[in-house]
């Protein structure tokens, strides 16, 4: 009995390490806790964040994995917004600061928990580009849902070293300025491994170099704006193929036992471009490149290089995601992770409390790669099947400067909010063409949820900042009362809702004769011959709740 109890708990557990890229990593009580010191060192942009701008990164680590031991440097390259003698970076406790070098020059530091406060003998003037050296070397810690960075074999006993670390940061294994506001224009990547196996990361592929002791130094180059957990190693016994799409260069990697199926299953990420493009512009990393790694866990978003583990299998992990019947039309990772290169990667949230940027979008992305697909109905049928994986139990945005991941349903409510707002906008060459030049307009660049809500106000001439408030910034869902005089042959109507002067238009009646009305907090009154149990409400085009008295 013991062992069985036993045998539930580890499968709990790897049900919860194998979890989507899209569930939460913590319960609701976690993320009301008051936030840590570190959760504040990491979150908040502070005065010695705030007072430099990133330029460049080279990380040029050796790894060994026997030892699962890393070392080397980062060269960080910033221009100074302010004169100041300090700057903040970041390195996981667990990793030891060999030395930091401006020049010849060792600087001082101060460590705190994840933080390395960095120090100038001299004024450091705004206006001015340094460069330092940080060196480093130690033993990561292995942590998180995906093991933030992880030294595993693959089933043939190859090494098999894997690096997903949003939420953690990107810190935990390597130094940078860990934070999500200022990204970093551009980044070099060399890794020194084991000459028997190969290194895939992000950007460009530049060359690789035998080191003559066993090594080889694989060489990437990052041409765009990259944010620091999007910076992946994934070492292993890899075999490449690739094709193109257009101009673009697509390279897939999986292990030799795979390469088949992961052939046939790599072909859909053509028709995932051919969507995306479609609705919002150039793939953002066309430089680049667009990747697909192979890796033992579910998937992530890794800018330009999208890690896969979702068994070649259309469903997510071979279940029907949605449970409609529509996902197991496509494979939902290389759907949802290659969505966050427009929404995530290119279009950045500068604070982790405005995460549903990367996701809500993602999420709405998957229903729009359906729709472009399978048409509309689908579109709408997969995309209100998320409404029952909506909790509704915390707002989607989360205080600001703290680093903590929001709950879940900044995924799923996050994407039917979005369609709602298409239906609020009533009329859909407008709605594409709002959200191509949202996309445009913010591209390689980080932005605020006030962004996004200025943006759509200005471009549509309404005042939606109640909508968004209320469906970011509320727990509660609005709700249309609906009060019904047969005698009088009326329904009166208004909203329910947390957010002051929320008003929001809403279609009504039946289906095949759908009558707009503009409910606001007030009531107002409608005529209608349909009774009640026939009078409809369209909550698939509106994620609402309906109370009919
Ligand atoms: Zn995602």
């Amino acid at each position: 009995m013991r062992n069985k109890r036993l045998a539930v708990v580890i499968l709990a557990v790897c049900a919860t390490a194998m979890a989507p890229a899209q569930t939460p990593q913590s319960g609701a009580a976690a993320a009301d806790a008051p936030p840590t010191r570190a959760d504040i060192l990491r979150g908040e942009y502070g005065r010695y964040r705030a007072n430099n701008d990133l330029l460049y990164y080279h990380l040029d680590i050796r790894v060994d994995p026997e030892r699962k031991f890393l070392s080397g440097k980062t060269t960080i390259r910033f221009r100074m917004l302010q004169d100041d003698t300090r700057i903040q970076l970041d390195l996981h406790a667990a990793l030891q600061v060999d030395k930091i070098l401006m020049g010849e020059t060792a600087l001082k530091y101060e460590r705190e928990l994840g933080t390395v406060f960095v120090d100038f003998p001299e004024t450091l003037r705004a206006g001015r580009v340094y460069s330092i050296d940080f060196f480093y070397s130690g033993t990561p810690l292995e942590t998180g849902r995906f093991g933030g960075i992880a030294f595993r074999k693959d089933a043939s006993g190859h090494h098999w070293i894997n690096t997903a670390c949003e939420g953690i940061g990107a810190s935990l294994w390597w130094p940078n300025k860990d934070q999500w506001r200022d990204e970093v224009e551009n980044m070099d990547i060399s890794v020194a491994i084991p000459s028997d196996l190969v290194d895939v990361s992000n950007g460009k592929f530049a060359g690789k170099s035998e080191l003559g002791d066993g090594y080889t130094r694989w060489d990437w180059k990052v041409q765009y704006p990259i944010n620091n957990y999007d910076v992946s190693l994934n070492i292993g016994n890899y075999q490449h193929f690739s094709d193109r799409f257009g101009d673009l260069p697509l390279d897939f990697y999986a292990l030799p036992e795979d390469l088949d199926k992961a052939k046939k299953q790599f072909a859909q990420a053509k028709g995932m471009l051919e969507a995306y493009q479609h609705y919002f512009g150039e793939y953002p990393f066309q430089k680049d490149g667009y990747k697909l790694i192979q890796v033992p866990y579910s998937g992530m978003e890794h800018q330009s290089a999208v890690t896969y583990g979702n068994r070649f299998a259309n469903g997510y992990l071979e279940r029907d995601w949605t449970g409609v019947g529509i996902s197991p039309r496509f494979d939902f990772i290389i759907i949802h992770e290659s969505a966050h290169e427009w929404f995530g990667n290119s279009i950045t949230a500068a604070d982790v409390s405005d995460m549903w940027i990367h996701e809500g979008w993602a999420t709405y992305l998957e229903c729009l790669y359906v729709e472009y697909m399978y048409g509309k109905e689908d579109g709408l049928k997969y995309t209100n099947a998320y409404a029952s994986k909506v909790r509704n139990r915390q707002p989607i945005i989360t205080a600001r400067g703290v680093n903590r991941t929001p709950p879940q349903d900044q995924y799923f409510k996050g994407a039917l909010f979005l369609n709602t707002l298409r239906s609020v906008v009533n009329d859909d060459s407008r709605w594409w063409a709002l959200i191509h030049d949202f996309y445009q307009k913010f591209k390689y660049q980080t932005i605020m949820t006030e962004d996004v809500v200025k943006f759509f106000n200005d471009r549509t001439g309404m005042n939606l900042t109640p909508i968004f408030n209320q469906y970011l910034r509320h727990t509660s869902l609005p709700e249309l009362e609906l009060k019904f005089d047969p005698a009088g042959g009326t329904v009166a109507y208004r909203w329910k809702a947390d957010e002051a002067g929320f008003a929001m238009p809403v279609r009504v009646g039946t289906k095949d004769h759908w009558q707009l009305i503009q409910p606001t907090s007030e009531w107002a009154t409608l005529n209608t011959r349909l009774p009640k149990d026939e009078f409809q409400v369209a909550t698939d085009l509106y994620y609402i709740t309906v109370s009919k008295l």
